[in-house]
């Protein structure tokens, strides 16, 4: 084993372990007996985030945040698309976790993404509104948030933005009726795949964790194209959650690809 082996172990594990207790984009929803320190989107909103604690000081630091603005990206092959394993899922637990609405996916289902040839497993999806990525400074209604944990501790995240239209929404197991404020409620199956656009067009990034503590490293894919949802499931979340999005971070010389665009 070399030196440096350890501490770069110790840090993954470290960085897993600090995602393991912050609901929002982080992967898992375990609630709060490690309590992380209170943020919020108000007074303690994205602008403070780094000064909260010090495990937050990466929301204030960090080169490589997101969201972005994903306008004026570079073209690439389809050939380099993540791949998409999703299907139905069963006993889908849907939280407030007092940030969004998240769902966890059943450890062991088996659904997940390969990002350049790297497994990811899903671990819980979650919403944010308006959406937080916008396309040369246009948002949508909402954004979804699919969360995907590597072996190794590493993270992707899968965004599709959402907008209101008069089609049948593929939300509504989830959005249609909320779970009480800081309680959770059990939906019996959902069909992941239905969640996404038929066009996975893709933008791709490296960008971090949206939410505190605002981790690095995270390979981004946000669908090009909007998924429908209705306009009174929006306006149930937006009644829990009036604004849950971080604003567009600078992408500092940062790469965006579109594939299959
Ligand atoms: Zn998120």
């Amino acid at each position: 084993m070399s030196r440096s082996a350890t501490p770069i172990t110790r840090r993954r594990m470290l960085a897993a372990a600090a995602l393991l207790i912050v609901p929002g984009c982080a992967p898992t929803g375990s609630p709060a007996e490690n309590s992380p320190p209170h943020w919020d989107y108000d007074a303690d909103g994205p602008a403070h985030w780094a000064q909260l604690d010090g495990r937050y000081s990466m929301c204030g630091t960090g080169a490589g945040q997101s969201p972005i603005d994903l306008g004026h990206p570079t073209r690439v092959t389809p050939a380099e698309h993540i791949d998409i394993d999703y299907g139905p899922v069963r006993a889908v637990e849907v939280v407030d976790n007092g940030h969004t609405i998240q769902a966890n996916i059943p450890s062991g289902t088996g659904h997940h993404v390969t990002v350049d040839g790297r497994r990811f497993t899903l671990t819980q999806f979650h919403f944010h509104a308006p959406s937080e990525h916008t396309v040369e400074g246009a948002g949508s209604a909402m954004e979804l948030h699919l969360v995907h944990v590597a072996e190794d501790g590493a993270i992707a995240v899968l965004g599709v933005l959402m907008e209101v239209a008069e089609q049948p929404s593929a939300f509504s197991p989830v959005l249609g009726e909320l779970p009480p404020a800081r309680g959770s409620r059990t939906i019996e199956t959902l069909d992941l795949r239905a969640l996404l656009p038929g066009d996975l067009a893709q933008f791709r990034y490296t960008g971090s964790l949206t939410t505190p503590p605002c981790t690095e490293g995270v390979a981004w894919t946000v669908l090009r194209h909007p998924v429908p949802v209705a306009g009174d499931e929006v306006e149930r979340y937006l009644a829990r959650f009036p604004h849950t999005n971080r604003p567009a971070q600078s992408a500092n010389g940062r790469a965006v690809v579109l594939a299959g665009g």
